[in-house]
């Protein structure tokens, strides 16, 4: 049994309602990377590793999440995005902090991965660690869509007008947006029982500079081990305060992976952290819970592909 889950983010407030104007194209993205990767997975053409990595550059290539290329811009209108992989059998990890440059941050965390030491690479020396490894670069405009532009736009102006909180300062790119959801990751258990996780964001919208979220720290964004693969989103703070991917990984040795990753979700939320996260184990199993309004979410098991943004799959039309 093979299994490949991908998310695109978490967000929002209130009951769902409904798809948006771009969401089809954010589903269509979702569909189509988990049919062939899914089918590679299955044929045992591509390990765990492989599969999560193809499919967050795939949805980094997608300008409508919020990672590579449409990531959301921080307080002084730049990019700059974080991203990491970890595979189970050996606990092998890379990541990278605060990249400019590379069209795919993901693949520059795998690069790390395979390379064995270190394990973290920041700033314009990761983007260069990148370019040495093959993983094209591009000027800061490249990353920056007309979308995102005007969502930090509204952020400048709300944060200029007094009385503005702290809290205002530094939005989930999502919240209070239509249009604006999409850290990205994906979990895999492939033909040999292995299983690998990989997370990749932008951050927050108007975030410091050098604001770290949960995306690149192991354990925090993303886990994977010898039973579970675990990538997560939402307020990356809170992620981290919990150490959230790795607690999940603890839970499911004494409890089922339902129920361990509503603990985790029980145990952010303290925090200030709505997000959500999706987990597949050796077995099988795969969850992908969430307290937010939405999570752009889609699993390939035994065959199918099923794919959501509210509180249930999308029916096939
Ligand atoms: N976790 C990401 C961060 O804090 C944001 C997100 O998942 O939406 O940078």
């Amino acid at each position: 049994m093979v299994v490949l889950a991908v998310h695109g983010g978490a967000g929002g407030d209130g009951p769902w309602r409904g798809m948006t104007d771009a969401d089809p194209q954010r589903v269509a993205c979702m569909t189509a990377l988990l049919e062939s990767l899914g089918a590679q997975l299955a044929a045992g053409t591509l390990s765990a590793t492989d599969a999560v990595t193809l499919a967050v550059e795939a949805m980094e290539d997608e300008a409508l999440f919020n990672a590579g290329l449409g990531s959301v811009m921080d307080e002084s209108g730049s990019v700059s995005m974080d991203a990491s992989i970890m595979r189970g059998e050996d606990r092998a990890a890379g990541a990278v902090i605060g990249l400019t440059a590379s069209t795919h941050p993901i693949r520059v965390a795998r690069h790390l991965l395979e390379q064995g030491w270190p394990v973290v690479l920041a700033g314009p020396a990761a983007d260069e660690f990148g370019a040495k490894n093959g993983v094209e670069q591009n000027e800061a405009e490249w990353f920056v869509t007309d979308l995102r532009r005007a969502q930090w736009t509204k952020w400048k102006e709300q944060r200029l007008r007094p009385g503005a909180t702290d809290e205002e300062d530094a939005l989930l790119d999502h919240d209070g947006e239509e249009d604006g959801w999409g850290t990205v990751g994906a979990v895999a258990l492939d033909v040999h029982g292995n299983v690998a996780a990989a997370t990749s964001t932008g951050g927050m919208t108007g975030k410091p500079m050098g604001r770290v979220g949960d995306t690149p720290i192991i354990g925090a964004g993303t886990w994977a081990d010898e039973r579970v693969a675990v990538s997560c989103t939402g307020v990356g703070e809170a992620f981290i305060r919990t150490v959230a991917a790795h607690s999940m990984a603890v839970h499911h040795r004494t409890m089922p992976l339902e129920t361990a990753g509503d603990r985790v979700l029980d145990e952010v939320a303290p925090f200030g952290g709505r997000g959500g996260l999706i987990a597949v184990n050796t077995n099988g199993e795969v969850v992908m819970p969430f307290q937010t309004m939405l999570m752009y979410r889609g699993v390939y098991q035994n065959g199918a592909v099923e794919v959501g943004i509210g509180p249930s799959f999308i029916q096939p039309s």
